[in-house]
């Protein structure tokens, strides 16, 4: 389908594109890779009268690396986090994660700024700030703020950004080097959005017992979310066999997926477990 007539502009500076979207109110949106702003505009979900392109503004997209933890620019493209070696002992989660993200064409040009924007509770790297209590650095007319990950998703595809808002930056806390972590998520097809996935960590102290349990899902709710009754599960505990039943049990219980055309609430439910068992396996080997 052809998509709508709208303006188009692309600034030199975040001041600039900041300025453009509060101009127009809620009528104009920022592009960035247009991996899902463009086929929204071709199904008419979205009709801005002008897109503000973000690709000539400086510096949104570097990797950061420091004591701090991990610091990506909103531009930093699926790509970007491919090719960066760092990242694997730097936050091997999130390159786990980012693996599972659509096909090649669609990593060469879709950044992490507009996957988080868009906010699809399907989507990976929304589940892993979620997991991660990840920090969104934004600017907007009235200035700049940060928005922690855990308010940052108020439901499918609506975020807490203002319409003149812009994300420059996603931060990650330091990731300790001994820290165990799995990803595991089940679509239909290789690269597909997932119908559950699991993103987990957790830190053991000296006698093996895991702390600091942080267990996120995704495609079971409107918004990527954390699951307290599973990390209480592996508190304190040696995560062997029977604690991955248990996690796994508590798992499907404390999701309340909705029925779809491609799964029941049965079915995401004990897939919810699964997924949640595999990467507490694969954690702890
Ligand atoms: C075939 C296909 C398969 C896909 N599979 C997956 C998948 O498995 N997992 C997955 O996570 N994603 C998947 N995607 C989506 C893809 O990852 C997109 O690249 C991503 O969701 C959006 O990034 P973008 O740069 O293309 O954003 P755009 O499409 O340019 O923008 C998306 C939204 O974000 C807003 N936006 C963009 N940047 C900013 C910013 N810096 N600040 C504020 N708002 C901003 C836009 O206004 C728009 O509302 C798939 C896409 C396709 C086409």
């Amino acid at each position: 389908m052809k998509l709508p007539p709208f303006q188009y502009a692309a600034p030199a500076t975040l001041r600039d594109a900041v300025a453009l979207l509060a101009a127009h109110g809620g009528d104009a949106k920022a592009i960035a890779g247009g991996q899902s702003l463009v086929p929204m505009l071709a199904f008419r979900v979205a009709s801005p009268a002008l897109l503000v392109d973000l690709r000539k503004i400086p510096d949104l997209d570097r990797i950061t690396i420091s004591a701090d933890g991990v610091r990506l620019g909103a531009m930093v493209r699926w790509r970007d986090i491919e090719d960066d070696a760092r990242l694997d002992t730097a936050h091997p989660l999130l390159k786990a994660a980012v693996a599972h993200v659509a096909h090649y064409q669609v990593r060469n040009r879709g950044t992490i700024g507009g996957s988080i924007a868009h906010a699809d509770p399907a989507a990976e790297l929304p589940g892993i700030a979620v997991t991660c209590e990840a920090e969104m650095a934004v600017t907007g007319a009235s200035g700049a703020r940060v928005i922690r990950a855990a308010d940052f998703f108020l439901g499918p595809l609506m975020t807490a950004l203002a319409a003149d808002e812009i994300i420059t930056e996603i931060r990650l806390p330091a990731w300790p080097p001994r820290r165990r972590w799995g990803f595991q998520e089940f679509a239909r097809r290789r690269g597909d959005f997932a119908m559950a996935g699991a993103a987990l960590y957790y830190d053991e102290d000296a006698s093996g017992k895991a702390t600091n349990a942080h267990v996120g899902v995704i495609g079971v709710g409107d918004v990527p979310q954390r699951l307290a009754e599973v990390e209480a599960v592996l508190n304190g505990r040696v995560v062997d066999a029977a604690i991955i039943a248990q996690a796994e049990g508590a798992a499907a219980g404390c999701v309340n997926p909705a029925d779809d055309i491609h799964a029941s609430k049965a079915y995401r439910r004990a897939l919810t477990g699964t997924m949640v068992e595999r990467a507490l396996k694969s954690a702890s080997a």
